[in-house]
């Protein structure tokens, strides 16, 4: 591409420039051939590979902190475990198996026993994982998976990146980042926000581009060849919040952490995260093969709950179906599964699911004292809207909303706010449905742009209403976590702002920083606007 420009969806902004490093990608399953010739020799070289790749992660742990120091050391821990290796020889002194392949099949059999096992042991099929890859790519001889170590600031082009490749990604030495795929909600650009760097995902041929070096553009989204130069992003400081979501002329927001698990709650407490704006309960039972008893749902919501006693939370009941199926809530055959019997829409089978989860979600609220509302997923209508707050209240439930996910649903938001206490858009659904772009697939995600004026006038709907009938609005899909799109979702009339760990601080840092004045003339550019870059031109402007 030396002078061609390519172009994706930027969402991290900043324009930055540098040499690029590939992110290695994961090896896929290795041939059983050749047959060893001497297999105590194959299976001697087992050990010595693992010794070096566990080095490798001690020394990375012993660079990083925090959250990534830890998930290295598991990972390093992981990649000496005598059981592992010794089934590995085993394959192949007796199956004949050339060592790398050994290896693949070994970690096969504990990524399936801990995945039937579920929860916390299911989470770390993940590490073994990436142990696996690690080892067959030392045994191999090739690049390892992953991020490398940066011995200088890089450009670093990928295809995705997983949340395990980010951790230990050092910010001072990655000066953009570029995917081939992912999308505005997808790991990376919560990742690259939170690190203050630019960002371009969903970029089509970046991987088959030979640049050596590349300009990258996190606001428009154009990635060109550039001629070496090392150019950072102006990163104006480390962000720092008080953990209290205010405006500096007083205007209150709400800044809430989004999450699915108990080490996700204790990190957004951490990050200051004044409540929760969505846990979404379907992330605890993703293994689950039956419905698990009311007994055991109280005591895997209370685990969410216990860091936010006496603190708002908004528990969303089961979003089951399409991207997150659940096995015990199996849909029959649907050749569109996101347009299917999803969320909300499972419980109207199967109402007494729904109000054995609710009775749980009571008694696990009683446990801890956290302050539970209840929230139900993929709404449509306002009778649907009302049909759940009343099974919500009949459990003793006393606040009970809806998501706005699905366009009907904020063309109708006066009459849902009428029959609800309080509505949160879902906004990573509700591009998806508004675009008719699957939000999981690379080639679509320019639509789901959360900055698409198309989507903002349907939020602008919702914030309209809420204002109108004095109840509250929230956001709690990813377009919260731009801290500049959050100053233009206040504008429009949004109370609250719900979001992943990683994010709570920028954003509310950048909240200090302006005022409801400020946010409604950004909102107003940003409406006005025909495409997300003259979108956030405009929002911009005042900021
Ligand atoms: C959304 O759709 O924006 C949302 C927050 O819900 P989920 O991402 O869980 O579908
Ligand atoms: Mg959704």
């Amino acid at each position: 591409m030396s002078s061609a420009r390519l172009s994706g969806v930027g969402v991290s902004s900043g324009r930055a420039s540098g040499p690029v490093v590939r992110v290695a990608e994961p090896l896929g399953e290795p041939p059983a051939e050749p047959v060893p010739a001497d297999v105590t020799a194959e299976a001697a070289r087992i050990r010595p590979a693992a010794d070096v790749v566990a080095e490798r992660l001690v020394a990375r742990a012993a660079q990083a902190i925090g959250d990534a120091k830890a998930v290295l050391e598991t990972t390093a821990a992981m990649a000496a475990d005598p059981a592992l290796l010794g089934q590995a020889e085993k394959l192949v002194t007796e199956r004949r198996l050339p060592a790398a392949r050994a290896v693949h099949q070994a970690a096969a059999g504990f990524i399936t026993a801990l995945e039937a096992a579920g929860g916390y042991m299911a989470e770390r099929a993940r590490d073994v994982q990436d142990v696996r890859d690690r080892l067959v790519a030392e045994l191999l001889g090739v690049a390892p998976p992953g991020v490398p170590d940066l011995a200088s600031p890089s450009v670093l082009v990928a295809r995705d990146l997983a949340p395990a490749d980010t951790a230990g990604l050092d910010p001072t030495k990655v000066l953009a980042l570029v995917t081939e795929e992912g999308g505005p909600t997808s790991h990376t650009a919560i990742l690259a926000r939170s690190l203050g760097i630019p960002a371009v995902v969903a970029c089509r041929g970046i991987l088959a581009s030979d640049a050596a070096a590349l300009l990258v553009d996190g606001d428009t989204g154009a990635v060109q060849a550039s001629d070496g130069t090392v150019r950072a992003a102006h990163v104006a400081g480390k962000a720092v919040w008080n953990g209290v979501g205010v405006l500096r002329d007083g205007h209150r927001v709400k800044v809430l952490g989004n999450v699915g698990s108990p080490a996700d709650a204790v990190a957004a407490a951490a990050a200051g995260a004044e409540g929760v704006g969505l846990f979404r309960t379907e992330f605890c039972f993703l293994s689950s093969t039956q419905e698990p008893s009311v007994e055991d749902q109280r005591k895997a919501y209370a685990a969410v709950l216990a860091p936010f006693a006496g603190k708002p939370v908004v528990v969303r009941t089961l979003d089951a179906g399409a991207d997150k199926p659940l096995a015990f809530l199996e849909p029959d055959p649907e050749p569109n599964p996101a347009l299917g019997v999803r969320g909300l829409r499972v419980a109207f089978d199967r109402p007494e699911v729904l109000d054995r989860q609710l009775e749980a979600i009571a008694l696990a609220a009683k446990d801890t004292g956290a302050d539970v509302s209840v929230m139900a997923p993929m709404v449509a209508t306002a009778a649907e809207a009302a049909w759940f707050v009343e099974r919500a209240r009949k459990a003793g439930v006393e606040r009970a909303g809806v998501m706005i996910e699905i366009p009907a649903a904020a063309l109708v938001a006066r009459e849902i706010l009428a029959v609800v206490d309080f509505v949160s858009l879902g906004t990573n659904d509700l591009a998806q449905y508004t675009f008719a772009a699957d939000r999981q697939v690379g080639a679509v995600a320019a639509l789901n742009d959360p900055w698409q004026p198309g989507l903002l006038r349907l939020v602008k709907l919702v914030g309209d209403a809420g204002t109108e009938l004095g109840k509250p609005v929230g956001v709690c899909g990813e377009a919260a976590a731009d801290p500049l799109l959050a100053c233009v979702l206040i504008g429009m009339g949004v109370t609250s702002l719900s979001m992943n760990h990683t994010a709570l601080t920028v954003v509310g840092a950048k909240l200090a920083s302006t005022s409801f004045d400020l946010c409604q003339l950004a909102a107003r550019g940003a409406l006005g606007a025909h495409d997300p870059a003259s979108a956030k031109l405009a929002a911009r402007a005042p900021h």
